[in-house]
């Protein structure tokens, strides 16, 4: 496919005949310029939403940017103005630096039990979400003879991590009177964002409007405000603050069931290729489990994909692959490395190319389609797209 690479190494012809980089016929292409457009879009929103004061964004690229790989992802976010990333942990942050990543790094997670050093010898900013972090940050960075940037996280009503709202006056002034603590942002997240019926979104936005101003009370000065994932960026925008915080929406995938007329492109498709086709007589069984019996004469198709790979099992009898622009439906059981589908009526050869997650002709299966299939959300389609598939970036621009 052109504009896609997989190894970009430049190798001396002589070594050649010892290379041992091998292409599985299963593998994620990551469209990295429709990762960009997807970035300049939402800043393009917010600008045009919002001329004066216009929020920022915090590019969020937690679980090795959702699949599509935190690196390639994270420098590619950041060649297209990305001042601000987001990830889960500190590990993952160690990975961005090591990557040549230069932009500041926030960490999301609670940082009570971790080993702190990363986030020194790795300039990530945390997040103080428990007074247990805020203690365990400062005696570090006392260590460290540095002061240390941080955002506060408040839990408005998820109950997950952050500062409780209606206990601020008993918790926060230990950690805002820290020596080496500077408060640089307030943040909260919300647990409903999703959903336009629950009355919780609009409850947990009047409770962080009052902490805006039960931390200013308490003498706390944060430079800005944050608060919005994806779907509560589609939903409101009262609670863009200073910064919107997108995972979803940069991979180019809306959060059901909320639609948006923003241009937004797809970025991770998932690609295989037939490996074997054999036809099934009436009555025979296909797979673990003997869950397909054949009630006419049937042609299937081995792919070479299977949960092994992050593929769910429940896609069995119920989710499709594309080949020759045509649905296949999946028969039988999700092997470890394998699928079957039904090809009847097909002209289907080993080598031909199947989609799995992507277009092939007029026809297209995203991460939205395949999770409503299975039962399950688009982001863990994308999360767990596995570690064994190739992830191959779109080099032209
Ligand atoms: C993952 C995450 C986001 C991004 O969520 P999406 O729904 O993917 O946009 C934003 N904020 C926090 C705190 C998160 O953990």
């Amino acid at each position: 496919m052109a504009g896609f690479k997989s190894c970009n190494q430049s190798c001396d012809p002589a070594i050649l005949p010892f290379c041992n980089v091998m292409i599985r016929p299963t593998v994620a292409r990551v469209d990295l310029s429709a990762l960009a457009s997807n970035f300049t879009t939402i800043v393009n929103h917010l600008k045009a939403e919002q001329p004066v004061n216009t929020p920022g964004v915090i590019a969020v690229v937690k679980a090795n940017a959702y699949g599509h790989g935190a690196p390639q992802v994270a420098k590619a976010l950041e060649a297209a103005g990305a001042d601000l990333l987001a990830c889960a942990d500190i590990e993952e942050g160690a990975v961005l630096r090591a990557a040549g990543v230069t932009a500041e790094i926030l960490v999301f997670g609670a940082l009570s039990v971790s080993d702190l050093d990363g986030l020194f010898d790795c300039g990530l900013t945390p997040t103080i979400s428990t007074p247990g972090a805020a203690r365990a940050v400062q005696a570090a960075a006392v260590r460290y003879k540095r002061r240390v940037r941080y955002h506060l996280k408040i839990d408005t009503g998820m109950n997950r991590l952050g500062f409780r709202f209606d206990n601020l006056t008993r918790s926060l002034p230990e950690l805002l009177a820290s020596p080496n603590l500077e408060l640089d942002a307030v943040y909260t997240h919300f647990a409903t964002a999703d959903d336009p019926e629950s009355p919780v979104f609009g409850q947990q936005r009047a409770r962080f409007e009052q902490v805006l101003k039960d931390v200013a009370a308490l003498g706390g000065m944060p430079k800005y405000r944050h608060a919005c994932n994806s779907a509560a960026f589609l939903r409101d925008a009262r609670v863009w603050y200073d910064r919107v915080r997108p995972g979803l929406l940069l991979y180019g995938i809306v959060p059901p069931p909320l639609a948006s007329t923003l241009a937004l492109r797809p970025v991770m498709s998932l690609h295989s290729k037939v490996v074997a086709v054999k036809g099934m007589r009436p009555g025979e069984i296909a797979g673990y489990g003997a869950r397909f019996t054949a009630d006419q004469p049937t042609t299937i198709a081995i792919i070479p994909a299977g949960y092994a790979d992050g593929l769910d099992l429940r896609l069995a009898s119920r989710g499709h692959v594309l080949i020759r622009g045509r649905r296949a439906p999946v028969i039988g059981s999700v092997c470890m490395d394998m699928l079957t589908v039904d090809v009847t009526g097909l002209e289907v050869f080993p080598g031909d190319d199947a989609v799995i997650l992507g277009s092939q002709g007029d026809d297209r299966i995203d991460a939205r389609e395949m999770a409503a299939t299975i039962g399950t959300i688009p982001w863990e389609i994308v999360c767990r797209v596995g570690s064994r598939i190739e992830r191959q970036y779109e080099s032209s621009k």
